[in-house]
């Protein structure tokens, strides 16, 4: 199996057993024995929500100095501004108070290495097309110019004017700031 649908083989694979989601419940414990109610209601404290790609190498939380409460965090991959995270971002701002938008993408993006092939691939080996368009890009500036385009122009959204996006480079730990245009 070669299509760019398939998972790719690596070492990871010898981490099949549920040894992994163990150690995150029992990590729970620990944090939950420490953890005290702060008391905080659910509209983020800093009124900003950040969409993010899912890449295990962006600590958003570290690399942006947020604190627990701070901000809403959408994270897909690539950071895409797809529907549902418009739908999300509906949410965030009409019942829940954020009014700025944060867009990140990286460097070295998993999605600058599939095409949109990855969906007819897809297709072949399970018989179904998905729904979903892959939203695959070669050029990361270029689609945070867009990310940031597609937020800006939506019409569910009453907070459009404070939208700033970025690449964040996954070798420096440093956010650079894309303009719009
Ligand atoms: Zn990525």
């Amino acid at each position: 199996m070669t299509t760019s649908a398939s998972v790719p083989a690596g070492p990871e694979d010898a981490i099949t057993d549920r040894s992994v989601i163990d150690r995150l419940v029992t990590a729970n414990g620990t944090y939950a024995d420490a953890f005290t109610d702060p008391g905080m209601d659910a509209r983020p404290v800093l009124q900003v929500a950040v969409v993010a790609c899912m890449d295990a190498r962006l600590d958003l939380h570290a690399a942006l100095g947020l604190r627990l409460g701070d901000c809403h965090t959408l994270r897909n991959a690539g950071g895409v501004v797809t529907d549902d995270v418009i739908r999300s971002l509906a949410i965030s701002q009409r019942a829940l108070g954020t009014r700025r938008v944060v867009l990140i993408h990286h460097t070295n993006c998993g999605m600058q290495t599939i095409t949109e092939d990855f969906r007819h691939d897809l297709e072949m080996e399970v018989g179904q097309r998905p729904s979903w368009a892959v939203e695959a890009f070669k050029d990361a500036d270029q689609d945070v110019r867009q990310s940031m385009q597609r937020v800006r122009t939506s019409p569910f959204l009453p907070h459009t004017d404070d939208v700033r996006g970025f690449v964040f480079d996954v070798r420096t730990g440093r956010l650079r700031e894309i303009d719009p245009e």
